[in-house]
């Protein structure tokens, strides 16, 4: 009887200790701001129930360049200014090479 009681103990112990390090290690590979981890172009973000409720903290974001989905740390957003023609943001314009 013991036994089971122990394995279950350290297994669900492993379990935890791997979710906490799972998490731990996956904020950290996640990049912050607001950049494509693909393509490094601006991404959108875009409203996921599920995700903004587990992780609050995070933030959903959709590429429309090559097409990326998952969630990026929040950090320092880009400045937006599509309307400007200064060149700034060559991955925003539409030179499209497919
Ligand atoms: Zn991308």
């Amino acid at each position: 009887m013991w036994e089971i009681v122990l394995w279950i103990v350290i297994f669900g112990g492993f379990f935890v200790l791997r979710a906490i390090i799972a998490t731990v290690v996956f904020f950290y590979i996640l990049p912050e701001g607001d950049r494509c981890p693909n393509c490094d172009a601006v991404t959108l973000r875009v409203e996921s129930r599920g995700w903004n409720f587990l992780m609050p903290r995070f933030r959903t974001s959709w590429c429309y360049e090559c097409g990326w989905e998952g969630l990026l740390r929040r950090g320092p957003l880009t400045p937006q200014d599509t309307d400007s023609h200064s060149g700034q943001f060559p991955l925003i314009s539409k030179k499209s090479s497919k």
